[in-house]
């Protein structure tokens, strides 16, 4: 049986497109066998796949799930959380019935926040407007809140085998050295793939190049050597495969210092807000807190964003030694934030939208952002018993 060599069309068009100006003519490049291609890939998954919970499933609210929470989160943090949400919402079903306050309970510490508002908004549209059927297209599910090009993707490839790409990251970084490409736009991955993909295994086929990307052609450390596309690599050949694709560099993330108001009633409650439900931390509880300003001491900044929840006339708190907590540090995708909490004691006031008083055992069973936790944790320890027997 003869077996089809491309992709050389491919490979020239991408070189018109300006593409592939280091390439050689694309008649010296060794010519890709795809059946072989596919069927390497796929022994290669069948044989290496790791054992993760997601892949045992075809349901395609648990695939929806695990793409959403592996977006930015690396497998090992997230497989955690995903068996504890399957635990707590087993089905679609129970997660449109779920409480915003749950969802965001069960999405603490796995950030980027937004992801665990969408699919919840997702699932009650699935359950609302379209009888509790998830869409089986890409196409479809791309009117999914929170669902882009990548999850649609994925969730019709791999539980509703449509042949179409998904292309993560991973892929993207196989897939141009696969091809010796410097920097392939999205549509230029979108076409290579569509010829590869296996027609009938496109779901695996589709994991099986993330696999390999997340594996074995790491960022850093490729190791070509148990690669099983190694024979037909173009950066492997021309020796470019950390080169591929290029990385832009980023500039330094900048640094951001907040003032924080661990502020406590005579009732021994806590003041606490809900951040607006759109925007970074978007529905999580958290402490008063606000930007330093230039020149200005933490304390004061912490005043200001207690007058600002409702408390005025602060005392600092007798609890703690000096008013001062421990500083906590969170790193976001795009800044740095050191939080500077001050404890103090204030009178009950009727307080405005959005803040609580909140007894402290409460407060643990709170959705908050981990730094918020920790600053929880830290007044916990500085106050010991005496507050909280
Ligand atoms: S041969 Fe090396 S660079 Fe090429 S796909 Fe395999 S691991 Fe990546």
């Amino acid at each position: 049986m003869r077996r089809r060599a491309v992709p050389g069309n491919l490979v020239r068009s991408l070189t018109r497109a300006g593409r592939v100006d280091h390439c050689a003519p694309v008649s010296t490049h060794p010519r890709i066998d795809v059946a072989r291609l596919r069927s390497d890939l796929l022994a290669f998954y069948d044989r290496a796949r790791r054992d993760l919970p997601w892949r045992r499933e075809r349901d395609p609210y648990r695939i929806w799930v695990s793409e959403i929470m592996l977006q930015q989160t690396r497998v090992e943090t997230a497989e955690p959380y995903y068996r504890r949400w399957m635990q707590r919402f087993p089905t679609l079903d129970d997660l449109a019935a779920a409480s915003r306050d749950e969802v965001l309970k069960a999405w603490e510490g796995l950030g980027y926040y937004s992801r665990a508002r969408r699919i919840h908004d997702g699932a009650r549209m699935v359950c609302e407007r379209l009888g509790g059927e998830i869409p089986s297209t890409a196409q479809a599910l791309r009117e999914l809140p929170g669902v882009g090009e990548y999850t649609a993707g994925a969730v019709a490839s791999i539980a509703f085998g449509e042949v179409t790409p998904a292309i993560d990251g991973n892929a993207r970084r196989v897939l141009a050295r696969l091809f010796d490409l410097a920097d392939p736009s999205l549509a230029e991955l979108r076409a290579i793939v569509e010829e590869l993909i296996d027609r009938e295994r496109p779901g695996d086929f589709n994991q099986a190049v993330m696999e390999l990307g997340a594996t074995i052609c790491t960022p850093r450390t490729p190791t070509c050597g148990a690669c099983p596309l190694g024979s037909v690599c173009r950066a492997k050949a021309a020796g470019t495969q950390l080169d591929r694709p290029m990385t832009k560099s980023r500039g330094k993330t900048p640094l951001r210092e907040f003032g924080v108001a661990v502020v406590l009633d005579p009732e021994s409650r806590l003041l606490m807000r809900r951040r607006p439900e759109e925007g970074l931390l978007g529905g999580l509880w958290e402490f008063p807190n606000m930007s330093i300003r230039p020149g200005e001491h933490s304390a004061q900044a912490a005043r200001r964003a207690a007058a600002e929840a409702g408390a005025h006339r602060l005392e600092s708190s007798s609890s703690t030694a000096s008013g001062t907590l421990h500083p906590v540090r969170h790193t976001f995708s795009h800044f740095r934030a050191i939080y500077r909490p001050h404890a103090f004691s204030a009178a009950p006031v009727s307080l405005p939208e959005g803040c609580r008083w909140i007894e402290p055992p409460e407060a643990s069973g709170l959705a908050m952002p981990v730094a918020q936790r920790k600053i929880l944790e830290s007044w916990r320890s500085a106050v010991g018993e005496k507050i909280l027997a």
